[in-house]
């Protein structure tokens, strides 16, 4: 649409497209709005569309994933987790992800029992954490693993969360589980393996929380924002990627960080994106170098593992970094966010 293109002239448009029968996604940004049409290509009378009020120009949008893509919206997108009240009374900070905003999300790989994760969180909100992570759903190689501890535990991270002023981020595993996150969660992330779990991706999607987008252990960096894809069709706009490492022939780490992926991401899509340098690391000795890497090649952040006693993890022990690293690690990070003029605001700092 033009710029300064009233209301009433955007309403139209958005008629007009579903009267056509496609979707319109509304883009506002600080400049523009755009109004995506998404449907079949063939029924949108793009010569109509082009002569009606406050409209700039038609333009067709060559790559197979729509609303992700940088050409639907320019600037880079910010995601809110957090904000508000939470379900059990607590006053929840609203973190920001994306453009000049770094987060970072810590906590361990999956919740054990109450007091460690009470204490994991601690510490890693004091050394600088924004966002509480920790599975209680866990997708575990061998069904014998220990599988997680369910909705019980999912209370644990929101009372925790509530108490230590931190929104929670969940995995979820089974479109089943979406409803009764919901109410608990303030971001639900997608792990690796369910990626192109389509119908999870939709059901995330028509809720309006936040969602953590892993990339798949094999999948292309088209692949990973088709996944995307799926989310933002639904409605739901706050998707976040995640690199987290791939497979690859080098069997000396657990996958491999595709640190290129981070630029390649952010010049085709406007999503914010974080790195995930536990799972690709696979060992706490590389995981801060990692974690950096992905800084610097200009990621929005991190999400990593932190655990006080990883000898005695159920979880991905070895790849958990101790408390006192994972606060080394955070005045790096700040340090290489500043290249790229992003910020990890201190938690004190947030409301
Ligand atoms: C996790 O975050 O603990 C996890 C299982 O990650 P991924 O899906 O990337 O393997
Ligand atoms: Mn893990």
């Amino acid at each position: 649409m033009n710029h300064g293109a009233p209301d009433g002239a955007i309403d139209r448009v958005v008629a007009e497209i579903e009267r056509m029968g496609s979707k319109a996604h509304l883009s506002r940004g600080q400049f523009r709005t755009v109004i995506g049409a998404v449907g079949e290509e063939g029924t949108l009378d793009q010569t109509h569309l082009s002569s009606l009020d406050g409209v700039e120009k038609v333009v067709p949008i060559m790559k197979p994933y729509k609303l992700a893509s940088r050409e639907f919206h320019d600037e880079d997108s910010v995601v809110i987790v957090g904000g508000g009240r939470s379900v059990m009374g607590g006053d929840v900070p609203a973190v920001k992800v994306g453009g000049p905003h770094a987060a970072c999300i810590a906590g361990p790989c999956a919740v054990e029992n109450r007091e460690m994760l009470q204490k994991i969180a601690r510490h890693v909100r004091d050394a600088g954490a924004h966002i509480l992570r920790g599975g209680v759903f866990k997708p575990r190689t061998s069904p014998y693993s220990f599988q997680g501890l369910g909705l019980e535990a999912l209370k644990w991270m929101r009372q925790t969360g509530d108490e230590l002023g931190m929104p929670i981020c969940v995995e979820v595993m089974d479109t089943r589980q979406v409803a009764d996150m919901e109410p608990y969660v303030d971001c639900f992330q997608i792990g690796a393996r369910n990626m192109q779990n389509f119908d999870l991706l939709r059901e995330v999607g028509k809720t309006r929380k936040p969602v953590l987008l892993k990339r798949g252990l094999a999948a292309t960096v088209k692949d990973w924002l088709l996944s995307a894809e799926y989310v933002l069709s639904q409605g739901n706009t706050g998707v976040v990627l995640c690199e987290r490492g791939i497979k690859t022939f080098e069997d000396s780490i657990r996958y491999t960080l595709d640190v290129t992926s981070i630029p390649v991401a952010r010049q085709w899509s406007h999503l914010p994106i974080i790195v995930d340098p536990s799972h690709a690391a696979g060992k706490r000795d590389y995981v801060a170098a990692l974690a950096l890497a992905g800084m610097a090649a200009g990621a929005h952040g991190i999400i990593v593992e932190v655990h006080y006693n990883p000898a005695e993890a159920q979880c991905d022990g070895p790849q958990a970094l101790l408390p006192q690293m994972f606060k080394e690690l955070m005045g790096q990070l700040r340090q290489i966010a500043a290249i790229h003029k992003r910020e990890f605001v201190e938690a004190g700092e947030l409301v």
